[in-house]
């Protein structure tokens, strides 16, 4: 059964509709003066010199990685909270993914959890940095604490897109920053990825590799006066985007700062509906920077009096959809059998959130009505009762810790 308010909603607009049956009817489909455009408008947008359109954020990580020509094997640092495809694009790279534990305050590694990772292993070639749920991640003191130069950090901003730090868009990168198009994300395409740098030689180097390591392009190659030949003159692998893909991205695109700005008001909308229940932590904002609000993410502490997995239940019993971010790479049975216990390390801030994670519907085509509904659910299943609103103590901080023995067992 469909929810009746569901987690996500794909919101492909009219204009982007007709780009792509316009796109569908000129008679070049691929890669060609669609993406081109599409690439340069993204660019743009964020005031970064380069975007690489590519087929998915997974492969974008992947193209990022390859481009730094890192010995194989090389140890590179990924936060043990994330999407699976971020740790498989490391080791399809030909690299060792190195586990690093969330912080105490934010849901992404801190400084002191990047340097406990990198000692353990004794030194990284390269550190994957997330912007999770769309809150921007202090990129350069932690590249500062791992001891790489930002040029080795590749930011996996597939939750970035709308998110900035000091005034910088995420996506303006000095090393790499891999956006995603998946259907839930900000912009959303339905599939795609981009890699965005201020390095041309990086963004030439993955613009060749997302299409076999060919020298031209087909669209270049057929253009008046092109040339049939054309050189592989390194790895590369079949990850291009098409024009399909880039006029409806362009038509998005326009639409994103209105779908942000929803986001936002429909965060504070939340915040103010679930002040003061008991045991749920609400996202705590950035000091110096502003979040992207891909997800509204809240923490279930053991104070709320049901556990995250029963009140999945509860909220599915109403209709209301929610999901996930992430069951942490190593509870995933693949990586528990290919990381060893150096490139895996102790989790236990980890450990003892993602079992309380949840994210709530968020979407910019959600009405007020439907947050109303989502907290008066929430509040109303929490097993104890509702405070008075007294923002913005949060109320589930502790619980990220070993659960004090004055709080009531779950019933
Ligand atoms: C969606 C997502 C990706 C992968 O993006 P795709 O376009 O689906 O390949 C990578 N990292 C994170 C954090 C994501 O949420």
């Amino acid at each position: 059964m469909t929810p009746r308010i569901p987690f996500a909603r794909t919101e492909i607009v009219p204009a982007a509709q007709q780009a792509a049956l316009d796109v569908l009817r000129s008679g070049w489909i691929t890669t060609g003066p669609q993406t081109a455009s599409f690439e340069r408008e993204l660019a743009g947008h964020l005031g970064v010199r380069h975007a690489v359109a590519v087929s998915s954020g997974t492969a974008a990580l992947e193209l990022s990685l390859r481009a730094l020509r890192l010995p194989a094997g090389a140890a590179v640092l990924t936060p043990a909270l994330t999407f699976c495809g971020a740790v498989q694009a490391i080791l399809h790279a030909g690299l060792r993914p190195v586990l690093v534990d969330v912080g105490p305050e934010a849901l992404q590694p801190d400084p002191a959890a990047v340097t406990a990772a990198t000692r353990r292993v004794g030194a990284v070639a390269a550190m994957v940095v997330q912007h999770m749920a769309g809150f921007p991640a202090p990129v350069a003191d932690l590249a500062a604490a791992a001891g790489l130069p930002l040029a080795r950090v590749v930011e996996d901003a597939a939750h970035g897109l709308g998110a900035g730090r000091a005034g910088v868009p995420v996506g303006r990168s000095v090393g790499a920053s891999c956006l995603s198009f998946y259907a839930t994300k900000n912009l959303p395409i339905g599939e795609g990825g981009a890699v965005c740098t201020d390095d041309g030689e990086l963004a030439a180097d993955v613009r060749a590799s997302r299409l076999h390591g060919m020298s031209r392009d087909a669209w270049r190659r057929y253009l008046p006066g092109g040339s049939w030949r054309y050189d592989v003159d390194r790895a590369g692998m079949k990850a291009n985007f098409t024009d399909v893909q880039a006029a409806i991205g362009r038509a998005q695109l326009a639409e994103l700062p209105r779908w942000q700005g929803r986001r936002a008001e429909l965060a504070d909308r939340y915040d103010a509906g679930l002040a003061g229940v008991p045991g749920l932590t609400r996202p705590v904002r950035p000091v110096d920077g502003w979040p992207a609000w891909h997800l509204y993410q809240v923490r279930v502490g053991t104070a709320y009096g049901r556990t995250r997995d029963a009140l999945i239940d509860a909220l599915a019993e109403r209709g209301i959809g929610t999901s996930v971010h992430f069951i942490p790479v190593h509870r995933l049975s693949y990586f528990r059998r290919v990381l060893s216990p150096l490139e895996r390390g102790d989790l236990p801030v980890t450990d003892a959130a993602c079992t309380q994670l949840l994210s709530l519907p968020m979407h910019p085509a959600l009405s007020d009505a439907e947050v109303d509904q989502v907290c008066q659910a929430v509040a109303e299943l929490a097993a104890v009762r509702r405070r008075p609103a007294r923002t913005p103590v949060q109320e589930g901080d502790r619980d990220v810790h070993p659960v004090p023995a004055s709080v009531p067992a779950p019933s």
